[in-house]
């Protein structure tokens, strides 16, 4: 699949959009676990990589994701800011400048999980970002190995971030600031497993739009 970098700063510019709309959502559900900030870091942050990169051109994809990652880093603050910072960091390493298969959003997930445990060590299971992520690249190898077309791979990778978004409702928190919450931290949607699934929804919708 041939994705321009015109096409790149769309999708970062989408994902923007969406989470800056999703600013109360996000809050609200951070509100019931956390300490209700976590729309207000994200839109802070993605208002900044909006202003960073609608003007500007960049030499390649690898620059623009930089660009990201390191406005997230100095934007958003709190646990998430860092960790998704590292994730965008990590991405601009391997990220292809035009064509993209399967593999390439393999490696792009695999390394966004190695930047977001080597900073957070948490594992699936423990209601983070990670319970979304995980599932997507495990989706994306299963694709892989079923010989799938990249868009069926892609619309079954956003079913899988649902659902691991979804399953966080019911577990318990062993990291972060809802794990302050213990047995109380049951019955809510991890705030961060809902902004990873808002990204990966723009990402895929208009890679296959
Ligand atoms: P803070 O908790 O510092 O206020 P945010 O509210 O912006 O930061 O982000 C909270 C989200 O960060 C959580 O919902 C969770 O998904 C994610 N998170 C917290 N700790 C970790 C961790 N160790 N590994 C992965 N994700 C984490
Ligand atoms: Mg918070
Ligand atoms: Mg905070």
């Amino acid at each position: 699949m041939k994705i321009t970098s015109e096409k790149i700063k769309d999708i970062f510019i989408k994902i923007a959009d969406v989470l800056i709309e999703n600013k109360n959502y996000l809050t609200e559900l951070d509100a019931a676990i956390g300490d209700a900030d976590h729309g207000i870091n994200m839109a802070r942050g993605f208002t900044k990589v909006k202003e960073k990169i609608e003007p500007n051109g960049f030499k390649n994809n690898s620059d623009l994701v930089k660009t990201v990652a390191m406005t997230l880093i100095s934007t958003v603050g709190g646990a998430s800011g860092p960790l998704y910072g590292t994730a965008f960091l990590n991405i601009s390493k391997v990220i292809p400048d035009s064509d993209f298969d399967i593999d390439s959003l393999i490696n792009i997930g695999e390394t966004v999980i190695e930047g977001i445990q080597r900073l957070g060590k948490a594992q699936q299971g423990e209601k983070t970002m990670l319970d979304t992520i995980i599932p997507v690249v495990n989706s994306l190898r299963e694709s892989k190995g079923k010989g799938l077309s990249l868009e069926r791979a892609l619309e079954e990778c956003k079913k899988a971030a649902e659902e691991g978004m979804k399953a966080t409702i019911p577990l318990q928190a062993t990291k972060g600031r809802a794990s302050y919450l213990g047995e109380r931290s049951k019955g809510h949607q991890d705030p961060g497993a809902t902004s990873s699934y808002l990204i990966i929804k723009v990402i895929v919708d208009e890679l296959i739009s």
